[in-house]
């Protein structure tokens, strides 16, 4: 009966990936630099219609003016009123500007502040940020699902280093995985306590709906975490991640038309949905983009309407 409900649980996990997921590994992705997302932007720029949701928005360099309000869902919406996260700040640094993806709702701002300051004395010097959202949110032409609202950002697992990027090392330098080669654990010579205390940190945030995290983070905090672990069941195993994490936050307050995600089920999520993925079934392909790409129509009213030139 448990292997059945497993069995479909991730059948219809797999058909919602293979509706959402891009083309290579979420982990290939965010390690390109800038020139190679540029040659593979161009390369999905070529095969996509003028309508197609991804090269409208992902070619949408600027935000909308008015207080910020998430559309839609996770995978299928995006954002008015977008604030750009400032590229330096006491304890965080944006990477990879020049693909223009720094934006989210103020709650993604404050958060991503708040996360920065409380992680320091954790003895975590200051957070490298990577993707948010673009500046009406949307789907995007290379890597991501989700990431469409606004209220979701990934964050390096490689510490900031003690002084300032310069731009070119922002879109260029590379993150640490913190996984062992053979994908089953941790790699215990890069990963750290600071590791799982920012994770806490940051799974502890009343802000914060899930994480998610290589199934080999997860197991390594399953295995270290002591005393309360009521924070455990808000960090998920999913592919890749293994050299960032992805923080993707509740429907603000006062968001009408942001759609919020299933609850998450109980439990810390260290038993039978952990071993799932080390299982021969998890080492499948990762599905592809789906035939048809998304249009501009097939997203919420109000989100056409963002990128729609007024008549
Ligand atoms: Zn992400």
């Amino acid at each position: 009966m448990t292997a059945f409900l497993k069995t479909s649980w991730i059948s219809s996990a797999w058909a919602a990936a293979v509706l959402l997921t891009l083309v290579a590994s979420p982990a290939a992705r965010a390690q390109e630099n800038t020139a190679e997302e540029a040659a593979r932007r161009q390369a999905v720029l070529a095969t996509l219609p003028p309508d197609a949701a991804r090269r409208v928005f992902g070619l949408t360099t600027t935000p909308t003016p008015g207080p910020g309000q998430p559309i839609g869902s996770y995978t299928k919406g995006c954002l008015s009123g977008a604030v750009e996260m400032p590229a330096d700040g006491p304890a965080w640094q944006v990477m990879r500007p020049s693909r223009n993806r720094a934006w989210g709702h103020p709650a993604l701002i404050a958060f991503l502040q708040r996360l920065a300051a409380a992680g320091e004395p954790f003895g975590w010097r200051g957070l490298l940020i990577g993707d948010m959202a673009q500046p009406r949110g949307g789907p995007m032409l290379t890597g991501h699902a989700s990431h469409q609202l606004g209220i979701e950002s990934d964050i390096w697992l490689t510490p900031m280093p003690d002084r300032r990027l310069d731009p070119v090392e922002r879109n260029e330098m590379s993150a640490t995985s913190v996984v062992a080669q053979n994908g089953q654990d941790i790699d215990s010579s890069v990963w750290r306590p600071e590791h799982r205390r920012l994770l806490e940190l940051a799974a502890r945030d009343p802000a914060v709906d899930r994480i998610f995290v290589n199934p080999a983070i997860k197991r390594a905090l399953c295995r270290e975490v002591t005393g309360d672990r009521g924070w455990l069941h808000r960090i998920r195993p999913w592919f890749g991640h293994d050299y960032h994490f992805h923080v993707r936050l509740a429907c603000p307050r006062g968001a009408s038309q942001c759609q919020s995600q299933a609850p998450l089920p109980p439990g810390d999520g260290c038993g039978a949905d952990l071993a799932w993925w080390f299982t021969p079934e998890a080492k499948l392909p990762q599905p592809t983009q789906p035939a048809r790409p998304l249009r501009v129509s097939d997203l919420p009213h109000a989100c056409a309407a963002l990128v729609t030139p007024a008549r």
